[in-house]
C-alpha cells in the first residue's frame, strides 16, 4: 500500500478512534433518533478533520516530504481529502436534513425527548443559529468550488483562483463546528485533536489567503541564458540565483515564477547542484502559459525559484537502477547524470528516454549528460518503434525485475508500466514515480 493511501487511514482511523473514546457508546443501541445524535456529530467531525489536514498539507510542511514521498505525493493526498471531506460533508448534511423531511412527511415518528431533558449543551449557544447559516451556506459553496476542482476542463488559472477560496470557506466552517459541536466532546480525547487540527489549520488557511505559503523557501534569480527546441516544443532555461539557494538533491523540483508572469509553475530543476548558484529548467508547452513562454523569455528577466521540493531521489536498496522517462520526463534524469559527473561517479543504470517529438539538439543534450557517467542510454522514438512496454524493457534490459525502477512521464505510460511490471514480479514499493501533476 502506498504511504498516501496508509497516511489517509491512519488521518480517519484516529478521528473515528478518539471520537469512540469520547461518545457515551451504549447510546450506538439507542434506536434511530439516538444514532442519528451520534451520526451528526461524527461525519461533520470527519468532513472537518478531512479539510483541516488538507489545509496543512496545501500549505506546503516540508516536514513531511519524507514521510510521504514528496510534495508532488501529497499534493495527491490533499486532493483524496478534499473528496473525502466533501463527502463526510453531504453525509452530514443528509443525515441532519433527511430524518427532518421523513418527520414532515410523516414517514418517521419525531423525537420524543424525556421531560426534563433537552439538546446537549453548546458552548457559544447565542451564536446557534448564525454558525447553522453560516455551515448550510458554506456547505452549498463547498459542493460548487469542489466540482470546479475536479471538472478538468475547467482552466487551471481560474482553479487555482477559486480554490483559494476554500481557505475562507473552512475558515468559515471552523465557526460552524465550534459553535455545533456538542461540549462534552471539548473535554474529551475527540476535542483535544479537534483545538489543535483546528487552530494549526486556521494558521495554514491564513498562509493560503495572504499568499504566504512557501515564502521563507522562495531564491530570487535571474534568466542567463535560454534556447527553445523546436522539435519538441521544449525550452531550455538557465538561471542565476542571486540570494543563497540551500541547493538540491537530483530529481527535485521548484516553483517558478518569471517576472510579469501571473503565477509560479512547478518544475523539474534539470541540472545537478555544482555550488555555483546555476539552475536549468528544461519546459515543455503543454498548456497555455507554457506555450506562450517561449515569446515572453528574456535574458536578465527576474525569477522567483521556490523549493526545492520532492524526494524523487534515487536513493535505492540494490545496485542497479531501471530509469523510464517519457517526453520532458527527462529532466529528473538528466538531473542526476549532471549530479553523478558533478561528484565524479558512475551508475550501474539503464535510461530509457522515450519521445513522441524527437529533437536532434535536445536528444545531443541528453547523449553529453550521459557523458562518463555509465548510464546506458536508450532512445526510443515511439512516431517509428510504437509505445514502450514491459515487452520490449525486458528486450533491451533483460534483468529488469532485479533493478529498482525510476518512472517519470506521462500519467498514463507510468500507471500501463506500474501494473505491466507488479503483475510481473516487481514489489510495488521498487518503483519510483513522480506525479507531474498537482491538480
Ligand atoms: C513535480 C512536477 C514537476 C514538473 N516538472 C516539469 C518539467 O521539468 N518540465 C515540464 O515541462 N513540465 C513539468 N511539470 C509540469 C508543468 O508544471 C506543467 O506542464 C505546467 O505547469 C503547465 O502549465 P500551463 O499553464 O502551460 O498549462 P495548463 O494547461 O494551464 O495546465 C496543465 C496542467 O499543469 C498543471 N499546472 C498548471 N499550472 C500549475 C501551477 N501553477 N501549479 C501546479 N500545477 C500546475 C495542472 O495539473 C494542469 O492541469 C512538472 C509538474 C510537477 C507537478
Amino acid at each position: 500500500m502506498t504511504r498516501i493511501k496508509l497516511a489517509f487511514i491512519a488521518v480517519a482511523a484516529l478521528v473515528i478512534a478518539l471520537w469512540l473514546m469520547s461518545i457515551d457508546t451504549a447510546l450506538i443501541s439507542g434506536g434511530f433518533w439516538s444514532v442519528r445524535g451520534l451520526l451528526v456529530p461524527l461525519t461533520g467531525i470527519l468532513a472537518i478533520a478531512f479539510m483541516a489536514v488538507a489545509v496543512l498539507l496545501a500549505a506546503r510542511p516540508v516536514q513531511v516530504e519524507t514521510a510521504l514521498g514528496g510534495l508532488d505525493k501529497f499534493y495527491r493526498l490533499h486532493k483524496w481529502l478534499g473528496i473525502s471531506a466533501v463527502i463526510m460533508a453531504v453525509l452530514h448534511w443528509l443525515v441532519e436534513k433527511a430524518p427532518k423531511w421523513l418527520v414532515e412527511l410523516e414517514w418517521l415518528e419525531p423525537r420524543l425527548r424525556a421531560p426534563g431533558t433537552g439538546a446537549e449543551p453548546r458552548p457559544f449557544a447565542s451564536f446557534r443559529d448564525l454558525a447553522i447559516d453560516v455551515g448550510e451556506w458554506s456547505f452549498y459553496l463547498l459542493l460548487v468550488l469542489a466540482a470546479l476542482a475536479l471538472w478538468r476542463r475547467f482552466p487551471y488559472h481560474l482553479f487555482f483562483k477559486t480554490h483559494r477560496l476554500m481557505a475562507v470557506l473552512f475558515i468559515a466552517l471552523i465557526f460552524h463546528a465550534v459553535v455545533l459541536t456538542p461540549a462534552s466532546y471539548w473535554s474529551a480525547p475527540i476535542g483535544w485533536l479537534m483545538i489543535a487540527l483546528l487552530a494549526s489549520a486556521a494558521v495554514a488557511a491564513g498562509l493560503s489567503v495572504f499568499g504566504r505559503i512557501g515564502k521563507l523557501r522562495r531564491f530570487t534569480g535571474e534568466v542567463t541564458d535560454f534556447h527553445f527546441h523546436e522539435g519538441n516544443s521544449v525550452l531550455d532555461v538557465g538561471v542565476k540565483l542571486t540570494t543563497a539557494w540551500p541547493g538540491h538533491a537530483a530529481g527535485q523540483f521548484a516553483f517558478l515564477k518569471f517576472e510579469g508572469a501571473e503565477r509560479a509553475h512547478p518544475f523539474t530543476i534539470s541540472s545537478g547542484w555544482a555550488k555555483t548558484g546555476r539552475l536549468a529548467f528544461s519546459i515543455k508547452g503543454l498548456g497555455d502559459y507554457t506555450r506562450r513562454l517561449p515569446a515572453l523569455v528574456k535574458v536578465g528577466q527576474a525569477i522567483t525559484v521556490e523549493g526545492p521540493y520532492g524526494r524523487f531521489d534515487f536513493g535505492s536498496t540494490r545496485g542497479s537502477q531501471l530509469w523510464i522517462a517519457g517526453g520532458v520526463g527527462i529532466t529528473p534524469f538528466i538531473a542526476r547524470m549532471e549530479a553523478l559527473a558533478i561528484a565524479g561517479q558512475q551508475q550501474d543504470v539503464d535510461l530509457i528516454y522515450s519521445t513522441g517529438a524527437p529533437d536532434e539538439g535536445f536528444i545531443d543534450e541528453v547523449h553529453s549528460a550521459v557523458g562518463l557517467t555509465g548510464v546506458r542510454l536508450h532512445v526510443v522514438d515511439t512516431g517509428l518503434e510504437g509505445f514502450v512496454d514491459l515487452a520490449k524493457i525486458a528486450l533491451w534490459v533483460p534483468d529488469w525485475r532485479g533493478a529498482d525502477v525510476w518512472f517519470c512521464g506521462p500519467a498514463k505510460f507510468g500507471d500501463s508500466l506500474y501494473e505491466a511490471m507488479i503483475a510481473n514480479g516487481l514489489p510495488a514499493d521498487r518503483f519510483h514515480r513522480e506525479l507531474f501533476e498537482m491538480r
